[in-house]
C-alpha cells in the first residue's frame, strides 16, 4: 500500500500508470500474505508489479493505449499473468504505452505521452515506456512489457533498467493484444538482471493455447547467474557502431565491453551483413501482420463504437476513423497496400526472404562468438516532440529490430549515463540463451 500511495504522489507528472487497481491490489496483497503464514509463499509471493495496457486483465480494462479499447474490459488473464498470479504476485495495474505497441517514444498513446524520470523533457522510450518509467521511478520493483522491435529493450535503455525480450515462443503470448504476432514476446522489466531471471522463472513455458510458444524445457534462470565469464566470446558487430551511433552512447557501451575483457571475456569483431536491410523489412512485415490482426476491431464485437451508424459500412469507417491515431492508420494503410494483389511479391515476399538472410546472420555469428555486445539504441533518450517526421522515429529501432525477426532473445542492461542519460547496453544471444545472457548481464551488474 506504500507503492499504491507512491504512485498516486509521483505519478500525475509521469503518466505512467493508465489504470491502477487498487482495491485488487490489497486483496491479492492479503491473498499472497494469507499463504505466507501457511508456509506456503513462493520466491514472487507478495511481489508487487504493474502489467503494460496490452496484456488482458480479467475484469480490468485493457486498453493497448488506444481510443479503440477504452472501453474494452478483459473476460479473461493473459497466461503470464496467470503464471505470475499463481505465482504470488501482485498487480498495481496497467502501464501507459504507445497506441497497440507502435511506437518508439509512448508519445502514441491515447492517455498521453509519459515522461522520463530522469528528466521530464524526455521520453521513456517505447512501446513499454509506461512500465520502463514505473520501474526506474520506483513505483513498482518489476513491470512485464512487450516487444515486436525493441519494445522493451530501448525504453529500457532510455530509463535505465533493465529489459529481456525472450526468444520468439519462450513465453506465451495468448491474451496479449497482437500488434505482429510473428515478432511480439513478453518479457520482464526491472532494476537487475537477477529479478527478470525471477520473472522468467515463472513466466515462461509452453502454452497450448498458444500454437507459437514452444515446448521446450524451461530451466532455473536464477542458477547460473554467478558464473564466471572467463574465456567468454564476444561478438561486436560493425554494423552496430557506424553512421548514426551518438559518440557519447558508443563511448558508454565500449565502456562496458572493457569491463568484460577485465573479467576474462575476449572480444572478436564480426559482421552482421544485412543488417541495413532490417528496418525495411520490419516496417513491411510488421503493419502487413498489424493490418490483419487490427481488422478485427470494427465496432461490432467489442471495443469503440461510433454513434447511430447509418448502416454496415458507415459503422466500420466511423468506429475505425475515431477509433484509432494517425501512427495506428498509417500502419494499417503500409500493410495492406503491402499485401494487394500485384504489391505481395515485390514488398511482403521480398521482406520476408531477407528476414531469411538476417537470422542466418545471427546463425553464422553465433558459430563463432557466445554473445553480442552493443547499443540497445542510437542515442540516449530525447526531447518530446523531437522526433515528429515518422521515418526519424522508425530508424531509432535499428539495433533491436533484426533481434525480432530472427526469433533470438536480447537484454537490454543499465551501461552508466551520457550527459545524464541513462545508455543500455544490448547483449544478444542464439535462440533460447536467455539463461546465459541473463548471467552475462548480472555479473557485469
Ligand atoms: N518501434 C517499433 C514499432 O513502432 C517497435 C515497437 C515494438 O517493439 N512494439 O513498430
Amino acid at each position: 500500500s506504500s507503492l499504491l500511495e507512491r504512485i498516486k504522489r509521483i505519478d500525475p507528472a509521469l503518466n505512467s500508470f493508465i489504470t491502477v487497481t487498487d482495491e485488487q491490489a490489497l486483496k491479492e496483497a492479503d491473498a499472497a500474505d494469507a499463504l505466507r503464514h501457511k508456509g506456503e509463499a513462493g520466491i514472487l509471493s507478495g511481489l508487487p508489479l504493474a502489467y503494460k495496457d496490452i496484456f488482458c486483465t480479467e475484469g480490468v480494462r485493457t486498453s493497448a493505449g488506444s481510443k479503440m479499447l477504452d472501453n474494452f474490459i478483459a473476460p479473461y488473464n493473459a497466461t503470464v499473468v496467470e503464471k505470475l498470479r499463481h505465482a504470488g504476485t501482485v498487480s498495481l495495474g496497467k502501464t501507459n504505452m504507445d497506441e497497440f505497441a507502435m511506437g518508439s517514444s509512448n508519445e502514441n498513446s491515447y492517455y498521453g505521452p509519459v515522461k522520463n524520470p530522469w528528466n521530464p523533457k524526455l521520453v521513456p522510450g517505447g512501446s513499454s515506456g509506461g512500465s520502463a518509467a514505473a520501474v526506474a521511478a520506483g513505483l513498482v520493483p518489476a513491470a512485464l512489457g512487450t516487444d515486436t522491435g525493441g519494445s522493451i529493450r530501448q525504453p529500457a535503455a532510455f530509463c535505465g533498467i533493465t529489459g529481456l525480450k525472450p526468444t520468439y515462443g519462450r513465453v506465451s503470448r495468448y491474451g496479449m493484444i497482437a500488434y505482429a504476432s510473428s515478432l511480439d514476446q513478453a518479457g520482464p522489466m526491472a532494476r537487475t538482471a537477477e529479478d527478470c531471471a525471477m520473472l522468467m522463472n515463472a513466466m515462461a513455458g509452453h502454452d497450448a493455447r498458444d500454437s507459437t510458444s514452444v515446448s521446450r524445457n524451461v530451466p532455473d534462470y536464477t542458477q547460473g547467474l554467478n558464473k564466471p565469464l572467463n574465456g567468454l566470446k564476444i561478438g561486436l558487430p560493425v554494423e552496430y557502431f557506424g553512421e548514426g551511433l551518438a559518440p557519447e552512447v558508443e563511448t558508454a557501451v565500449r565502456e562496458a565491453v572493457r569491463v568484460y575483457e577485465s573479467l576474462g571475456a575476449q572480444v572478436i569483431e564480426v559482421s552482421l551483413p544485412h543488417t541495413s536491410m532490417a528496418i525495411p523489412a520490419y516496417y513491411v512485415i510488421a503493419p502487413a501482420e498489424a493490418s490483419a490482426n487490427l481488422s478485427r476491431y470494427d465496432g461490432v464485437r467489442f471495443g469503440h463504437r461510433c454513434k447511430d451508424p447509418v448502416d454496415l459500412e458507415d459503422l466500420y469507417k466511423r468506429t475505425r476513423a475515431e477509433g484509432f491515431g494517425d501512427e495506428v492508420k498509417r500502419r494499417i494503410l503500409i500493410g495492406t497496400h503491402t499485401l494487394s494483389e500485384g504489391f505481395f511479391d515485390a514488398y511482403y515476399r521480398k521482406a520476408q526472404q531477407i528476414r531469411r538472410l538476417i537470422r542466418q546472420d545471427f546463425l553464422d555469428a553465433f558459430a563463432r562468438v557466445d554473445v553480442l555486445m552493443g547499443p540497445a539504441a542510437p542515442t540516449t533518450a530525447f526531447e518530446l516532440g523531437a522526433k515528429a517526421d515518422p521515418v526519424q522515429m522508425y530508424l531509432q529501432d535499428i539495433y533491436t529490430i533484426a533481434i525480432n525477426l530472427a526469433g533470438i532473445p536480447g537484454i537490454s542492461v543499465p551501461a552508466g549515463l551520457a550527459d545524464n542519460r541513462p545508455v543500455g547496453l544490448q547483449i544478444l544471444g542464439p535462440h533460447f540463451g536467455e539463461a546465459h545472457l541473463l548471467n552475462v548481464a548480472h555479473v557485469y551488474q
